[in-house]
Formats: C-alpha cells, sequence, structure tokens
C-alpha cells in the first residue's frame, strides 16, 4: 500500500475541532481509527486519536498545509469501536471536545502533550528458566552454578532477582550459565496488582432473603432477554444491595458477558474491592484514581485483554474497555462524585445508561436515597422500580434525633461543639464496647481565623474563601488552590492581637474528644488523610477490626462502609450544608443524614443517630429522621417545579472567568446579549450573568449564567449559537465553561 492517506486526529485539550494529518506508507498500512498517533500542533508535539481515515483530502483542505504525522503509538487502537462511539455520544451531549473525553476513558498518562513526556508502558522483569538439563557439562559445574540449576529445578522459572536471592548467587553466576545455554533469561510483563497485599479480608456468600431473591429475579429475568432494560433499586441502608449486585453480576458472567459495577469515590472502601477479589478472584480489575498509574495501566490492559471480566471502579471505569458488557451497576447513584467537575464534564451514571442502551446490556442504579431525577423517572416508567424496603434480619432502622443547637446556645451561653447529649452518647457507647462515628459536613464549614478587634476573616489571596486552619502544620490552607501561609500572630487587617478560631476542622473534634476521654481511641480520615491512601486503608481496617472506638471525619464516612459494631452516629453539624446557595443543598443534607444514619445499627444493637443543629425544623432533616424518603421527595419536587428547577426543565451553567474582572464582566454581558438575540422566541429562561456563589477561584473571578428551558434541543440550540457569535466576535472559548446538567451551581 504505497499511497498517501490521511488521519482526522483529535487532541486530548481544551479544542473543538479536529486537525488532519498525513500518514506514511508504512503507518497508512497499520494506522487505525482509535489509535494513538503522535502529531505536531501549532509549535509542539501532542498526543492525539485518530477519529477517522481518509483517502482523500476534504475540499476544504489544500494539501500544502497538511503536515505529517510523527509516530503512530498503536497498531491495535487503545479505544475500540465501543468506546468511541460512547465517547461521541459524551462529546455531542455534554458539548466538549471528542479528544478530551477519549483522555479521560484511557488511563492517565497515555496521552501525554508533549512526546518526551513519559508514557506508561508495561513493566518489564527479567526471568529466568531452565533450559536443557545438565549432563556432561555436569561435572565443570560450581557450587553456585548448581544451587541455580537446582533451584529452577524446584520451583520452575523465576524473577532473576528472587533468584539471585533464593540462590544466594550473584548475576555473572547466572549469566555464566546462559552462555552454556543451561538457562535461559528472558523478559516478561509483571502484572502490578493494586490488590496484592493481603488484607485479611474474606467474602462471605449469602443466602439470599425472599425480599433479595425477588428483586434478582426480576433483574436477571431482563438480563437474560438479552436486550437494554435499566432498573432503579431503592434499598434502605443495609437491606442487603450489595448481595443483590453481586449475584447479578455473577448471572451477567454466566450469560458469557462482562460485568462492571461503578462506585462513588468515597465508597471503594479497600475491604469491598477485596471482597469482590475474593468472590470473582483474577477476573476483577479494579479502576480508581488512587492507584498508582502503572497499576492502572496494568489493570485496564486486563480488561483490554478479556482477562479480566469484572470491573469496578469510580466515575471513569464507565469507559473500561469491557467486551461483551452484560450489566453495569451503578451504586450509590444519587452520588455529585459521579459527576467530573472539570470538562469533559460527565456524569458516569448517565452515560451508564447509554452505554448499556449501545451494548443491549442491563444497568441497576442503586440507592438508600435515589437523586430526584432518577426516582422521578422510575415513577414515570423509564426504569423498572425495584425496592428493599426492609433491613436484613428485619434489623430496626437506627432511631435519628435532632438536638437543637439553640437549646444548647441559650443554656451555655455561647456555642458549643458538642451537646453534652452527644458527648455523653459517645461515652456510653464506648461503655458498651461498641463503636461510633462522628461527622463533620465539612463542606464550607471548617475552622478559620477571625479577628475580634475588627471581625476580618483572613481570606485567600487567590479565591473567595477563608483560608482553613490545619493546627498539626500551623498553617492556614486554601482548599481551592492549597495556598498556605503561616498562621498570623496579629490580624492583617487591623493589626491587633484579638485573632481566634472559629468553627472546627476534623483536626479539633478528634482532639477535643481526645482530651475528654483520653482512654477512647480515636482516628480521624479525611481529605488531608485519605491523600494518603495507605493511612486511610488501614485506618478503615483498625476500625474495621475494633482496634479504634471512634472514628471522625467528613462527609467520606457516611457511606458505602459496613461496620457491623457501630451504634452510634453523630453529626456536628448540617447547617453550613443546608446553607448552601445551591437548589440541590436540601437534597444534598437529606441523603447526607439518611446516608449516615445508615451507618449506625447494622450488626445485633440498634443504632440512633444524634444530628446537631440550629434549624430543626428543615423538611430535609424531619423527612431524615422519619427514614422518610417518599415524604422527602414530594416536598421536594413541589420545590422544583415551582421554581423550574431539574427535573421539571434542563438546565445549563455558563461560567464565565478570567484574571481580570473587567474583562470577566464585559465578557458576560457581552454573552448575555448574545444569548438574548438566539432566544427571540423566549423559549429558555436566561438567568444572570451574576458572580457565582464562589465569585473568586485560584486568581480568577467568575461569573455565572444560567440557562433552563423545558426543551433540552432548545436550550443546547441557543447555548451553541451564542458561544459561536462570542468566539466570531474575538472571545477565547476557554475562559467559558459550558455545563450541561450541572449538578451543582457553585
Ligand atoms: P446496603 O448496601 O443495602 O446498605 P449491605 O449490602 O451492606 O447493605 O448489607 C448489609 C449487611 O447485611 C452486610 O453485612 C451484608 O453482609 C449482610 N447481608 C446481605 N445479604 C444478606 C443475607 N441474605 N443474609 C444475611 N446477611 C446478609
Ligand atoms: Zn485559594
Amino acid at each position: 500500500m504505497d499511497k498517501t492517506s490521511y488521519a482526522e486526529v483529535a487532541v486530548p485539550l481544551h479544542v473543538f475541532q479536529t486537525f488532519t494529518y498525513r500518514l506514511t506508507p508504512e503507518q497508512t498500512g497499520h494506522a487505525e481509527v482509535g489509535a494513538r498517533l503522535v502529531v505536531p500542533l501549532g509549535r509542539s508535539v501532542v498526543t492525539g486519536y485518530i477519529v477517522n481515515l481518509l483517502d482523500d483530502l476534504n475540499a476544504d483542505l489544500v494539501e500544502t498545509d497538511i503536515k505529517d504525522a510523527k509516530e503512530l503509538l498503536d497498531e491495535t487502537p487503545v479505544c475500540g469501536p465501543e468506546i468511541l462511539q460512547l465517547a461521541r455520544w459524551v462529546a455531542d451531549y455534554y458539548a466538549c471536545p471528542i479528544g478530551e473525553v477519549i483522555k479521560a476513558a484511557l488511563p492517565p498518562g497515555m496521552s501525554p502533550k508533549r512526546k518526551s513526556a513519559q508514557i506508561i508502558q508495561p513493566k518489564l522483569r527479567r526471568f529466568v528458566r531452565l533450559q536443557q538439563a545438565p549432563d556432561s557439562a555436569e561435572q565443570k559445574l560450581t557450587e553456585a552454578q548448581r544451587r541455580v540449576l537446582d533451584t529452577l529445578a524446584a520451583s520452575g522459572p523465576m524473577l532473576l532477582q528472587a533468584l539471585l536471592k533464593t540462590a544466594n548467587v550473584g548475576a555473572s553466576t547466572v549469566s555464566s550459565l546462559q552462555k552454556k545455554a543451561l538457562v535461559d533469561i528472558y523478559v516478561e510483563a509483571i502484572r502490578r496488582d493494586p490488590l496484592a497485599e493481603n488484607l485479611g479480608i474474606y467474602d462471605v456468600e449469602h443466602n439470599l432473603t425472599a425480599g433479595q431473591a425477588k428483586v434478582l429475579a426480576q433483574i436477571e429475568e431482563q438480563m437474560n432477554t438479552g436486550e437494554y432494560s435499566a432498573f432503579l433499586l431503592h434499598g434502605v441502608t443495609g437491606s442487603g444491595k450489595t448481595e443483590v449486585y453481586m449475584r447479578a453480576m455473577n448471572n451477567a458472567l454466566s450469560l458469557g458477558r462482562s460485568a462492571m459495577m461503578l462506585v462513588p469515590e468515597i465508597a471503594l472502601t479497600p475491604v469491598f474491592s477485596r471482597r469482590l477479589r475474593a468472590r470473582f478472584g483474577d477476573q476483577v480489575a479494579i479502576f480508581h484514581s488512587s492507584l498508582q498509574r502503572g497499576e492502572r495501566f496494568d489493570e485496564w490492559t486486563r480488561v483490554r485483554n478479556g482477562d479480566a471480566r469484572v470491573v469496578i471502579g469510580t466515575r471513569s471505569a464507565v469507559f473500561a474497555p469491557v467486551k461483551n458488557l452484560g450489566l453495569i451497576v451503578v451504586d450509590e447513584e444519587h452520588e455529585s462524585s459521579y459527576r467530573q467537575q472539570e470538562s469533559p464534564y460527565y456524569n458516569a451514571r448517565d452515560v451508564a445508561i447509554v452505554r448499556a442502551q449501545k451494548e443491549s446490556a442491563t444497568v441497576v442504579l442503586g440507592s438508600a436515597t435515589p437523586s430526584l431525577e432518577s426516582f422521578h423517572n422510575a415513577r414515570k416508567g423509564k426504569y423498572h422500580f425495584v425496592r428493599l424496603p426492609e433491613r436484613i434480619g428485619a434489623r430496626p432502622m437506627a432511631e435519628a434525633k435532632i438536638v437543637d443547637m439553640r437549646n444548647v446556645f441559650a443554656r451555655h451561653g455561647k456555642p458549643r461543639v458538642f451537646s453534652d447529649e452527644l458527648l455523653e452518647a459517645i461515652r456510653e457507647t464506648r461503655e458498651r464496647g461498641e463503636q461510633s462515628i462522628i461527622l463533620l459536613n465539612r463542606r464550607g464549614y471548617s475552622s478559620f481565623i477571625l479577628c475580634r478587634s475588627c471581625g476580618e476573616t483572613v481570606q485567600c489571596p487567590n479565591c473567595d474563601v477563608t483560608l482553613t486552619y490545619h493546627r498539626s502544620e500551623r498553617v492556614i490552607v486554601c482548599h481551592y488552590c492549597n495556598h498556605r501561609e503561616a498562621v498570623p500572630r496579629v490580624c492583617p487587617s487591623c493589626s491587633k492581637k484579638y485573632i481566634y478560631y472559629v468553627g472546627e476542622g476534623t483536626e479539633q473534634l478528634e482532639e477535643m474528644l481526645k482530651l475528654l476521654f483520653p482512654a477512647l481511641r480515636v482516628a480521624r480520615i479525611d481529605r488531608d488523610t485519605t491523600a494518603r491512601r495507605k493511612v486511610f486503608e488501614q485506618s478503615l481496617v483498625d476500625f474495621s477490626a475494633g482496634r479504634i472506638d471512634t472514628l471522625v471525619g467528613t462527609q467520606m464516612l457516611a457511606k458505602g462502609h459496613d461496620f457491623p459494631n457501630v451504634t452510634l452516629v453523630g453529626v456536628v453539624s448540617v447547617d453550613a450544608g443546608l446553607a448552601l446557595p445551591d437548589f440541590r443543598s436540601a437534597e444534598r443534607t437529606f441523603q447526607l443524614i439518611t446516608q449516615v444514619a445508615g451507618r449506625a445499627g447494622r450488626g445485633d444493637r440498634p443504632g440512633r443517630v444524634l444530628i446537631q443543629t440550629y434549624h430543626p425544623y428543615h423538611y430535609s432533616l424531619r423527612h431524615a429522621c422519619a427514614q422518610d424518603y417518599e415524604g422527602f421527595f414530594d416536598e421536594e419536587l413541589r420545590y422544583r417545579q415551582n421554581h423550574s428547577y431539574p427535573p421539571f426543565v434542563a438546565l445549563a451553567s455558563l461560567l464565565i472567568h478570567g484574571p481580570d474582572l473587567g474583562r470577566v464582566r464585559s465578557d458576560s454581558l457581552e454573552l448575555r446579549k448574545q444569548l438574548d438575540l438566539v432566544n427571540q422566541d423566549r423559549r429558555c429562561r436566561i438567568l444572570g450573568p451574576a458572580p457565582a456563589p464562589l465569585s473568586r477561584l485560584k486568581g480568577e473571578h467568575r461569573f455565572q449564567i444560567l440557562i433552563k428551558s423545558r426543551s433540552r434541543k432548545h436550550l443546547r440550540e441557543v447555548a451553541d449559537a451564542a458561544l459561536k457569535a462570542v468566539a466570531d466576535g474575538g472571545a477565547n472559548l476557554r475562559s467559558i465553561n459550558l455545563e450541561i446538567d450541572p449538578v451543582s451551581i457553585m
């Protein structure tokens, strides 16, 4: 094949256009759609993806403008036809560049921006095996050489390093044997296995309860048809959803298909992935952002080769290259961590539904607190609706009680972190040899520094937020941009010395508890400790084994974990979450309380939950305490309808950001003007521009425009046309983020 051909390439950048390159005859013979191609772009070189192959140039292109491609990286495309098709859907639906989507779909490190950057490769190691039996040559062998041969004879092929150690010889001994053709040294990829370490976790396969069996039968019935089907499984916390998921996954395998389970970032406990490994063995591959790049690459490769047929993972695992997909489970489907918070802004739950449709698979969305959208869809009949209304073993739901902090304040004349009631409960729980979880809803609520004299707080110089005090390092830190500074001695605003700390972080809660109860074994889990994965895993394992009495932490403690000895959950404050300027704040608070209540009383002893708040009559707290999902749903749905929020309208947000306030403001106004022009018939409602709730972030000013419409089609037409108009007018589209279906409008 010596004819020149061309490749249309998407690049892994926030660029909507694709580029055409000339392929060499050699490349032409091997290039396939979905393979990576190193190409020049402007003054740099990037790793792009072939999205189309062309024999002739498109009419609008001129041969002399076309650059040569550099290097074809794959003979087998990294992005097969199913994944490419899914990526195209994501790019189209969420209005983001296909190159960015493909990049997000691949393990990190496979699309370096510069060619010089390290590309992730298999990890190769040297192995040694016996080549021929030593007969006549035997006499001439040294002691050491003989030890090598004996070792190999006993244990078969070995890693060179291990052989040297076991036989207690140097490398020269082995190479001398290689020269005699007695052994063979060869190179092979070894697997980097994230679950290699044995933490002593086993799996018990339960006999299904009648309720579980009924739900499973309904799922299997649909799965066995081989057609697309979707389920919403509303099962209260502790109702045994996980066992149903695992059985359903097993059913997919026995149909000769593969299965995938998505979990939110925070719920992917080391305990759970190891249980899956125990049940499904080496067929399980795990996709999780805290794995090392090499581990992720190897897991991905095992899936692509068909060696692993069960995938468990977070958001991006929805793009795993599994073959013949039969089932996708989306656990805790309401979780906002399924939404990627940067471009491409996709929601893995929604992508899972589309993938299941495209591949004729079954999708099961499960939650104790389904998102409003999913429950609404189930009510409308878009999903099969199945329920597990009771806990396993008819265990009662934990009893939830609100502690009215206004009374605590009145009694003590000043705010208190812990009410006497909660402290007493922690003490009693410990005395009974049971465990407790203390949760701080820290989003927007953490310890900061306030001057009593002028009332100023210490703000991040780059972001519109207060800095958080970290006692262990004696610094104040911005949780958005990681700006850090030493704790000031005097107020930066008025120079007086009346600085004091307000609010409390998890660190402070931990210290207070240690001070009040010296014998209490307390550990803390939050974003600071989870950055260190090993510490995080260890704490959960220790808590599970009863070596810790009380676990203090943020939202991430609320979900998924199953610790049977936990009988008390205390929520130190929920109010900050309720006050967030976001239409989902009531829904989120309801979910948080219900989920956290679900952590208590999962074993034989009943659990209780204490929720400290200054808003004891808020409807989301009332319904959460009553464990009344449908009551909450009805009330919340009315609110959404009255205020025209999803699911009654499609919503898009446009975030205009940049370092220069004047420019950001004028660009925002211009965008609004263009939106109005294309929205002549007023089929969309446009709000703003207004400063975004986080009006400054990482040194940039931020304005927001919201678009609502009953018609998703109109919404997109208006947004696309206005963006095109401002781009034609010279605006930089990189400073405008369009988000379709935003999960939060912060
Ligand atoms: P959920 O995910 O619905 O909150 P889990 O799946 O964690 O609930 O199940 C709660 C507990 O019940 C777990 O300890 C689990 O091992 C146990 N369990 C699940 N199914 C059964 C069963 N059929 N019989 C006995 N125990 C079960
Ligand atoms: Zn900052």
